[in-house]
């Protein structure tokens, strides 16, 4: 099956034209062609587009080099689509920082022309925007969910580091669709989070345990 769904060409080169949408650009962290680690895509190649900007602010950030958008940059959407035809992952993860602080349309209207499915890893701190074949909510209780995205969720990843967040992943679990898949991911430095969630998963069968498996395999 070609890779390419519907991308418009031109005639004396074969490159995607660029229009409005196309030329649409975006604070580019950081992309790689990994597999996905976490969640119910475990072990898929996937390529990540990691944007820049978040608001959320976690204590427990591994890519607070993300936070400020204007220190990333700028990719447009064409550049990014050629990463992605080049790179024939099964996936693209759009991820963060906090996507949804960019209209996402332009790059996922472009990449639903390829075969190739979209995920979005977000807070749901702001507005979604853009079609998704995939939208994993990692809530925060530091900026917590707009109300109006849970309805859309495919997969709820709430981390943990103490006791307490597992009342606040039951308080966001009955927001998410029944369909929703439910993960508890230990935060990666706190000691007791792995036993918690053994512990707590073992007594509640509604939740799986997600390990970021990426990091103990060594890679992105
Ligand atoms: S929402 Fe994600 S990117 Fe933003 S601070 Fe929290 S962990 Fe970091």
């Amino acid at each position: 099956m070609p890779r390419i769904k519907n991308l418009q060409l031109t005639q004396s080169n074969q490159s995607p034209q660029l229009t409005a949408s196309t030329a649409t650009t975006y604070p580019i962290v950081e992309t790689f062609h990994s597999i996905q680690g976490e969640g119910a895509w475990f072990g898929s190649s996937a390529y990540f587009i990691r944007l820049g900007g978040c608001d959320v602010k976690c204590w427990f950030c591994d890519t607070k080099e993300s936070w400020d958008a204007s220190s990333h940059p700028r990719q447009t959407v064409t550049d990014l689509v050629r990463q992605v035809e080049k790179a024939k992952p099964a996936i693209v993860v759009i991820t963060g920082g906090e996507p949804l602080m960019h209209d996402l349309r332009p790059i996922t209207k472009a990449l639903q022309k390829l075969d190739v499915r979209v995920h979005l890893e977000t807070s749901g701190a702001h507005p979604l925007s853009g079609e998704f074949d995939w939208i994993t909510l990692s809530p925060k209780t530091f900026k917590p969910p707009v109300a109006n995205i849970y309805i859309h969720i495919h997969e709820l990843k709430v981390v943990v580091a103490k006791q307490q967040d597992l009342g606040w992943a039951e308080r966001q679990a009955d927001l998410v669709p029944t369909t929703a898949i439910k993960y508890l991911q230990p935060e990666w430095n706190s000691v007791n989070a792995n036993k918690l969630i053994f512990d707590y998963v073992r007594q509640n069968s509604q939740w799986r345990m997600s390990l970021q498996t990426h990091k103990l395999l060594g890679v992105r």
